[in-house]
């Protein structure tokens, strides 16, 4: 799956990334969000900056994960989270 962008994003587990351990605040500053849902396989980018603002960068990725629901369907269970790496230059 590719981020508009054209970022190349895989599962937190491809890049080591524990949910239940990092936060937003924690998260290297390399990763974007992108939540996706299990059921309409809808993928949206997420701002992590905007949302650490709105619920605090403390929430770890494992709980914000289980907060989310789909722009597309309404759905709220079972939503995953996808990283995405920037390129550095
Ligand atoms: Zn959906």
């Amino acid at each position: 799956m590719r981020h508009r962008r054209g970022i190349n994003l895989a599962s937190p587990v491809d890049y080591a990334v524990n949910l239940d351990r990092e936060t937003l605040g924690s998260l290297p500053e390399m990763f974007v969000l992108v939540a996706a849902c299990p059921l309409c396989l809808k993928s949206t980018p997420l701002d992590r900056w905007e949302l650490g603002r709105r619920i605090g960068k403390h929430i770890t990725l494992a709980t914000l994960a289980r907060r989310l629901k789909c722009s597309g369907c309404g759905n709220r269970a079972g939503n995953g989270l996808l990283l995405g790496q920037l390129p550095r230059d």
